[in-house]
């Protein structure tokens, strides 16, 4: 039957060998104390984990993200410990909202953790209100923590999973992230989910994927509705105090005087033509000193962590030194550039200070620095054409908008999504229209598609063991980003063969 050679089919995805991006995320949830962080961490093992945030000085509040292996599946794994439904103060509340919906748009499954021995708790009842509000289309694995002892009591396991099933997300498992117990439960309930999900990736039908007939072209209007993370970077004294007050305005929100502000990753809010955003914290990013500090210095491997919280990075250059030196970048800008980019971030350069250029507009001094920068970007960021650079001088009070108006151009175009049957009637026209001497090359892909958003990434399916040249592959992202207009921020082409 077409379901048991659906399932056949299924059943040969080999999680091993796909590419990280593709994988599914799935969240971990639950109240404190049921044992999130030790499923994280038996789910990774001594993996390095990504950690995205610390807000706060009592409790561990990290989202930590991780590459989760669980026999033969890979998926990703973000332990949600910033959920916390107690916290009570706005600016947490805020915080933690914003994380939230970031969190969720990059999840597409649960395991809602509850601790056996307690029974159900109120705030077990409150995650699933949460769960239900924020994220109905996740149907999460009810897992009931800590059962090493209990799993040898037929009667109390059943009790435990009566009460368990009053959350009404379906029969709970029984785990042990301590002891390792029913992680072949866990394995089990995950698998088909997952390789489900895969599937619908690997056909190009992923599950936000809209609907394919359709041809409204992009549908971007709902990601990039989410809020922009910002981040706002750059050396000492060039300015980004100054430019963060005018963008801020009176709009300004100085998150509250909480123990661990100085650590939190949000520094403040602001709200620009009916979109929230947040400009998250970039300590440990250009630290007095780092001019002269190569790639593997300590800070600058901080920063590279740092870097996953902010969608769009503004790096501000200082006019006057560019106007004195040879270079327009130092050292360490070029290497946080290039970070910037390499994470998929979108990059908007800002060249603050221009007031401080001696003689008129036109002057050759103006017109060098005008041309040096975009000049040196393009060469140290050679794999990207137009990244935006802009010059202002924040000391004035106005550029929110220059520095604004660049910076949701990015966003948007970071959020876009192409729809599938357009992308193939795009990668047609590529052929034809233009004269490609490695012809071969496009009638080895059999269809291309975007499998995810923020930043664009896109998959080439290939017939058999061929391989896209790496010229090639240049040739399409140039060819996408000119045609849907995707310049100046980062895409991803990966390939998969077909037979
Ligand atoms: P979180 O707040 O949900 O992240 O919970 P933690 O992972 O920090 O765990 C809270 C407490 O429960 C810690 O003392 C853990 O050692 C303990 N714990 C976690 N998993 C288990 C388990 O499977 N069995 C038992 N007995 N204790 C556990
Ligand atoms: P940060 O260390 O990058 O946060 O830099 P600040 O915002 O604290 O600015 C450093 C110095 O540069 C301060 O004295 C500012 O007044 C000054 N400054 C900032 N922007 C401008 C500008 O556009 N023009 C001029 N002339 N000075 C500026």
């Amino acid at each position: 039957t077409l379901e048991e050679a659906m399932l056949a089919n299924q059943k040969s995805i080999d999680f091993t060998e796909l590419d990280i991006n593709l994988l599914p995320t799935v969240m971990i949830i639950g109240r404190p104390n049921v044992g999130k962080s030790a499923l994280f961490n038996r789910l990774i093992r001594r993996r390095e984990a990504l950690v995205y945030n610390t807000p706060d000085d009592h409790v561990t509040r990290d989202i930590r993200e991780g590459l989760a292996k669980l026999g033969d599946l890979r998926f990703r794994v973000l332990d949600s410990a910033g959920l916390e439904t107690e916290a009570t103060s706005g600016s947490i509340l805020n915080r933690t909202a914003a994380m939230t919906a970031n969190m969720l748009a990059r999840t597409q499954f649960a395991i809602f953790l509850i601790d056996v021995r307690t029974g159900l708790h109120p705030l077990d009842q409150e995650v699933g209100k949460w769960l239900r509000k924020h994220a109905p289309g996740i149907n999460p694995i009810v897992a009931m923590n800590k059962s090493e002892s209990l799993h040898k009591d037929p009667n109390s396991f059943a009790e435990a999973a009566t009460e368990a099933l009053k959350l009404g997300f379906g029969e709970p498992i029984a785990i042990s992230a301590e002891t390792g117990l029913g992680m072949t439960a866990l394995h089990e309930s995950l698998r088909p989910m997952l390789e489900n999900y895969m599937a619908k990736v690997l056909d190009g039908k992923s599950s936000q994927d809209e609907n394919l007939s359709q041809d409204n072209g992009s549908s971007k209007d709902d990601e990039s509705k989410l809020p922009l993370q910002l981040a706002i970077v750059g050396r000492p004294n060039v300015g980004k105090s100054t430019l963060l007050n005018v963008l801020l305005q009176e709009d300004r929100v100085l998150v509250g005087p909480e123990a661990g502000l100085t650590r939190d990753s949000v520094r403040a809010q602001f709200q620009y033509q009916g979109r929230t955003v947040y400009l998250v914290d970039t300590a440990g990013w250009l630290q007095r000193g780092d001019r002269h500090k190569g790639p593997n210095s300590l800070s600058v491997m901080q920063s590279r962590k740092n870097l996953m919280r902010a969608h769009i990075v503004a790096l501000v250059l200082d006019a006057e030194e560019i106007a004195k030196a040879r270079r327009s970048m130092t050292h360490a800008e070029v290497v946080i550039a290039r970070q910037a980019v390499e994470e998929g971030r979108g990059l908007v350069v800002v060249v603050n200070k221009m007031d401080l250029l001696k003689g008129p507009r036109n002057s050759a001094l103006y017109k060098r620095v005008k041309e040096a920068v975009p000049q040196e970007i393009q060469m140290v960021i050679p794999q990207i054409t137009g990244i935006p650079v802009l010059f202002i001088s924040a000391i004035d009070g106005r550029g929110r908008a220059a520095v604004m108006s660049q910076v949701i151009a990015a966003y948007e175009k970071w959020c876009l999504r192409l729809s599938t049957a357009r992308l193939n009637r795009w990668l047609r026209k590529v052929a034809s229209r233009h004269s490609w001497k490695d012809q071969g090359s496009q009638t080895k892909i059999k269809y291309f598609t975007q499998v995810k958003a923020r930043p664009p990434t896109f998959v080439a399916f290939v017939s058999g063991n061929a391989k896209l040249s790496d010229t090639y592959v240049r040739f399409l992202t140039k060819s996408l980003k000119e045609d849907f207009d995707m310049g100046g921020i980062p895409i991803r082409i990966m390939q998969r063969s077909v037979p």
